[in-house]
């Protein structure tokens, strides 16, 4: 078999490229190791910024999201026993969608594989790709009813495959760089089956350690909590994660948390990295398998679906008219917008984490950044145009 594009990975980015390249009759396949029940169910992210919502609305990828979601444009700092609001829309005029991840992938994959008719294989195992420095690469993998091997012969592959995928591995060491950023916290990320305790996203800044709470739907809220790196989540049964969250989060005139039971509760040890360039001949990287942000911002999935916008209009520019420019262009346009997230987020990580630190300086820094965003204008409106994703620097 042979096409024009072979992606490896449903995810965001994935699915979101192979509906773009459906739609303009460019031939892919799509291979991807989890079944569909189990991409469609897969817990992780739940804001998406305004102009990423506008990018799939102008593709017909984002109907049920903008009937579903809920619009937010407001944030809330808790520190000291107060609470200050930050009105980020008022400033920039746009706002996060709050639309769990696994809603927008059984959108996407829907879109793809039922109304577009794309080919989509899921359960693949040992995907390889060979030839990536030549003009015909293939990807090899075992098909999971036969377990025969087969091979698909295309021009690109396109590495959508999160980061622990196997396209970052099939660049050579020596091609690129990966630059890597450790924060040296650990985030204790839960779901609680409880309808959000407020509108709008809060973050908790406290000397025990920061916290956090995201509606995810009017059912399910997400929660975080700082704890040491490596953590074992065995060490925060049920009745300390609530505690904690209480003595974090709560503040005079706040309404009580609404506890439920929690239905995901694991520790991420919070790292970035970045692979530059993010090509390797007829490799394409793009989402997670080329650059990880820490989701101490919410950035990753706007970064996955950023990335695929911008390789599927140079995919299908090269298949339809010859035109290679984006395609020469995507790996600098993309880190562009991934280099100010991986700053702003550690520009914020220092903010939440500062103050629990244990250390006075990083402490002091801490409390004179969140007084310059919520007492000047003009570092408000720099704060908001980052939270938001609007305005990065060409
Ligand atoms: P993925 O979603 O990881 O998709 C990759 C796909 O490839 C997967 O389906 C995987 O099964 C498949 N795959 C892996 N290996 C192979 C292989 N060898 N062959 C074939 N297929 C393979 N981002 C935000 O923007 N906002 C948020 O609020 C947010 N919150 C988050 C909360 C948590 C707890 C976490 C962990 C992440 C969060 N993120 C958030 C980040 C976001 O989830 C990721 O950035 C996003 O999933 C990246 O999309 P992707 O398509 O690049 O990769």
């Amino acid at each position: 078999q042979s096409v024009p594009v072979v992606i490896i990975g449903a995810g965001p980015a994935g699915l979101t490229l192979g509906n773009i390249l459906r739609a303009a009759s460019v031939d892919c396949v799509v291979l991807e190791t989890e079944s569909r029940e189990f991409i469609e169910q897969r817990p992780r992210a739940g804001f998406i910024e305004e102009w990423a919502v506008r990018a799939l609305q102008e593709r017909g990828l984002a109907e049920r999201l903008v009937q579903r979601a809920q619009a937010q444009g407001e944030c809330e700092f808790r520190v000291d026993g107060e609470r200050h609001r930050f009105r980020y829309a008022e400033l920039t005029g746009d706002r996060h969608f709050v639309y769990p991840q696994p809603l927008l992938v059984t959108d996407l994959v829907r879109e793809y594989a039922d109304v577009r008719g794309g080919d989509i294989r899921f359960g693949v195992r040992d995907v390889a790709l060979h030839g990536l420095d030549g003009d015909r690469p293939s990807v090899l993998y075992t098909d999971p009813e036969t377990g025969e091997r087969r091979r698909v012969d295309c021009e690109f592959v396109a590495g959508c495959d999160g980061a622990r995928g196997v396209t970052r591995t099939s660049v050579p060491q020596e091609h690129g760089s990966l630059a890597r950023y450790d924060y040296g916290v650990g985030w204790l990320a839960l779901l609680a089956e409880a309808p959000p305790s407020s509108d709008c996203v809060v973050f908790g800044i406290h000397p025990n350690g920061f916290a956090a709470h995201m509606a995810r739907s009017p059912e399910v809220t997400r929660y975080y909590l700082e704890v040491r790196p490596g953590e074992d989540p065995e060490n925060w049964p049920d009745a300390r994660v609530w505690s904690e969250l209480r003595t974090r989060l709560s503040v005079a005139g706040a309404p009580a948390l609404t506890e439920g039971r929690l239905i995901e509760k694991r520790v991420l040890d919070m790292h970035s990295y970045v692979v530059e360039p993010m090509t390797y001949g007829r490799l394409f990287l793009a989402g997670d398998a080329a650059h990880l942000v820490a989701p101490i911002a919410a950035k990753g999935m706007n970064l996955a679906l950023h990335d695929a916008l911008l390789l599927a209009d140079a995919f299908v520019a090269h298949c339809t008219a010859g035109d290679d420019s984006g395609l020469n262009a995507y790996s600098g346009a993309s880190l562009r917008r991934v280099w100010e997230y991986q700053e702003f987020s550690q520009w914020l990580a220092e903010l939440l984490h500062g103050p629990s630190s244990g250390d006075a300086y990083r402490a002091g820094s801490a409390g004179a950044r969140l007084r310059r965003i919520l007492g000047s204008p003009a570092a408000a409106t720099t704060f908001a145009n980052s939270y938001i994703g609007k305005g990065v620097a060409r």
